[in-house]
C-alpha cells in the first residue's frame, strides 16, 4: 500500500443520479445515493467493488439526484447514513424516504468515519443545508474533497478546498449551451441562480483559487446532459488552472451512464485494468 492511500471511483454523478465511492487504508465510504439498490450494486459491478465492503453513507443534501437510494441502500447492505441534521430531517420528504440507520453529523466541529476525518461547509443551494465535504484518511494523511451541487461560491470555500490531494467539483453547465437550450426560462434561472449550480466558468474559477502544488487531480462531476459537454468542461477547467500555474493537468469528466475509473491520491487512474478487464 502507498503512504497516500486513498482512491476515489465516482460511481455515476449528474442530475439522473449521483454517487461517489472513497476507498481509504482503513474503510470505505459513498458520498450520496442517487440509485436505486440495482443500479448501485451494477455501478460497484462494473467498477470491480462490491457494496458489502462499504458500511458508511455521507450525504451532501437530500435532492433526490442524490439521497433517494438511501433508505434502500442502507437497509440492503446496513449502510449507516451520515449528514446534516437538517440533510437527515429533509429526507422524510423525498422518494426512497428516510433510512431507519442515521447517524448526524456535527455541525461545527469534524466526525469520523471509516477511517476519515470528516469536515464540511456549507454551499449555497435550493436544499435544507447542502455541504461540501473534505475527507482526510487518518493513517494516510490523504485528502479529498467533494463540491457537488452548489449555486455560489462563499467566500471561505476556496480555503477549504485547498490542500487536497484530489478535488472531485460540480462543473454543471456551459452558460451559453444553458441559455441558447431547451430549457424553459424557469428552469434555466433557476439552475443559474445563485442556489442552483456551478457553470463551467464559476467551477474553472473555483479551482483556479483552490489549486496548490499538491494537488494530484481534478474530477469534474454533475455535467449536465443537455447543457454541457465533457470537453467543454474539461478545456474550461484546464485552461483557468494552467493560468494559475497548475501543470499536472490530470483532469476527467465524471459520467452519468456508467462508472469512470477510479482515481488515486497520487492521480494515477485506473482506466486501463478497467478496460481490459471489460473485454472478457
Ligand atoms: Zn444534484
Ligand atoms: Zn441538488
Amino acid at each position: 500500500m502507498s503512504d497516500r492511500t486513498l482512491r476515489v471511483t465516482v460511481l455515476g454523478s449528474g442530475s439522473r443520479g449521483n454517487a461517489v465511492l472513497v476507498e481509504g487504508s482503513i474503510g470505505s465510504v459513498v458520498i450520496d445515493a442517487g440509485f436505486g439498490v440495482r443500479a448501485m450494486a451494477r455501478r460497484f459491478s462494473q467498477a470491480l467493488r462490491t457494496p458489502e465492503s462499504v458500511h458508511d453513507l455521507l450525504l451532501t443534501h437530500e435532492h433526490v439526484d442524490h439521497a433517494s437510494g438511501a433508505a434502500a441502500a442502507s437497509k440492503r447492505w446496513n449502510w449507516t447514513v451520515h449528514g446534516t441534521a437538517a440533510t437527515l430531517a429533509a429526507l422524510d420528504t423525498i422518494p426512497g424516504g428516510a433510512p431507519e440507520r442515521v447517524a448526524s453529523i456535527s455541525a461545527t466541529s469534524g466526525t469520523s468515519i471509516a477511517g476519515f476525518e470528516v469536515e464540511h461547509h456549507a454551499v449555497p443551494h435550493d436544499a435544507a443545508d447542502c455541504r461540501a465535504f473534505r475527507l482526510t484518511d487518518t493513517r494516510s494523511g490523504a485528502r479529498v474533497a467533494i463540491v457537488l451541487d452548489c449555486g455560489d461560491v462563499p467566500e471561505t470555500l476556496p480555503a477549504f478546498l485547498s490542500h487536497v490531494d484530489l478535488l472531485v467539483m460540480e462543473s454543471n453547465h456551459d452558460r451559453a449551451m444553458l441559455q441558447q437550450g431547451p430549457y424553459p426560462w424557469q428552469l434555466k434561472k433557476r439552475i443559474s441562480g445563485g442556489r442552483g449550480h456551478l457553470s463551467n466558468d464559476r467551477a474553472a474559477a473555483l479551482l483556479a483559487t483552490s489549486a496548490h502544488h499538491g494537488l494530484q487531480g481534478v474530477l469534474l462531476a454533475h455535467l449536465s446532459e443537455t447543457n454541457n459537454t465533457p470537453s467543454h468542461a474539461i478545456d474550461t477547467a484546464r485552461d483557468a488552472l494552467r493560468r494559475a500555474g497548475w501543470r499536472k493537468d490530470l483532469l476527467w469528466a465524471c459520467a452519468q451512464r456508467e462508472p469512470i475509473e477510479c482515481v488515486d491520491a497520487l492521480g494515477r487512474s485506473g482506466h486501463a485494468r478497467a478496460t481490459q478487464l471489460a473485454l472478457f
